[in-house]
């Protein structure tokens, strides 16, 4: 009860990659860099442990970011093709690859990683891929000219990648959505669709994980705009709560989501985000548990789980840690009081 995660991404090491940014340079090259990342993986999986996290992720650490690490092994994208495009609405620019033909996985993209993962931890574990939505977001496209047709391209390789995940052992495939808080009606028209196609067939618990976005300085600003009381899950909540995905995360900690909105989610196993990453301040085991026991209001503790808003990449090692140790504190004050 009260099984506590993590969002996905955790920082890097300092030997591996620049720290603290969200597009670092990776500090090592070829056979060094591809055994680092599976230290890495392996030491990120243990820290976890020790901060006393329950389901545990790879941390993303063989990744440069949580949506072209994934691109990066696919046919059909040109890296060397760069366009320079607001993001999420416009609320930020990056520079993207470009789509210029058919989608298709050249093999597996992540499975050095999560069998290293898997072979050291007895834990549950907890693998992250980008939903479709938010890879469309998030690349330039001269081939399908159409974000549906796109999007459900990526989510017929995403669930080969799934499936593979959960043959390896991993218990939960969470999908990335950030941008099912932004483009609100597309998510009921197409996104929804797309992430069902990629989660099709899995036997392993599926999740998707719904942000305000990394605590970078766009999405601060933009988050500033939104409102007394942010109600975008308002309306992605009942299009979920009819699909087969599993788990359902949402932000709590110092945010403006009203968090009744949890209440739309019924019969959804719901991580409840309650660790700012947006803050440098480490919570409180007060803190958390104060937050969990708001959600308790309006989900049965079975199907609680104790998580972090969202990734904790560009923050320092230290804070990040810092933070689950938390986080797995504060659940445990809930715990025992129930
Ligand atoms: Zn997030």
């Amino acid at each position: 009860m009260l099984e506590t995660t993590v969002a996905g991404s955790l920082p890097k090491p300092g030997w591996l990659a620049e720290t603290e940014r969200l597009w670092p340079a990776w500090r090592l090259e070829g056979e060094a860099l591809q055994d680092g990342k599976i230290d890495a993986t392996i030491l990120a999986i243990k820290l976890q442990e020790d901060a006393g996290i329950d389901i545990v992720s790879d941390g993303e650490q063989a990744r440069i970011h949580f949506v072209h690490g994934f691109l990066a092994n696919l046919d059909g994208i040109d890296f060397g093709k760069k366009t320079m495009m607001g993001i999420r609405a416009n609320r930020y620019k990056a520079e993207v690859p470009t789509v210029t033909g058919p989608i298709r996985r050249k093999g597996p993209v992540h499975e050095a990683e999560a069998r290293a993962a898997r072979a050291h931890t007895a834990r549950k574990l907890k693998f992250t891929l980008p939903g479709p939505m938010t890879i469309v977001d998030t690349i330039a496209d001269e081939h399908y000219g159409d974000r549906a047709a796109l999007a459900h391209a990526f989510a017929e390789v995403l669930n080969e990648e799934a499936r593979e995940l959960a043959a390896l052992g991993v218990d939960i495939v969470q999908f990335d959505e950030p941008a099912f808080n932004v483009y609100m009606a597309e998510v009921a028209q197409w996104g929804m669709s797309a992430l069902e196609r990629a989660a099709q067939g899995l036997t392993c618990t599926t999740a998707v994980h719904i942000c305000y976005g990394y605590g970078i300085k766009a999405n601060n600003d933009w988050k500033a705009t939104l409102g007394a009381q942010w109600r975008h899950y308002e309306q992605t909540f009942p299009v979920i709560a009819k699909s087969r995905i599993d788990q359902v995360s949402l932000e709590c900690r110092n945010s403006r989501v009203p968090i009744e909105l949890m209440g739309l989610l019924k019969g959804k196993d719901v991580m409840v985000g309650a660790i700012d990453v947006a803050s440098a301040q480490i919570e409180t085991p007060e803190e958390v548990a104060a937050t969990l026991r708001a959600a308790l209001a309006f989900v049965p503790p079975e199907r609680l789980f104790p998580c972090t808003n969202c990734g904790l990449a560009p923050i320092s090692s230290k804070i990040a840690y810092g933070k689950l140790a938390a986080l797995a504190k504060g659940a445990a004050l809930v715990r025992k009081s129930l």
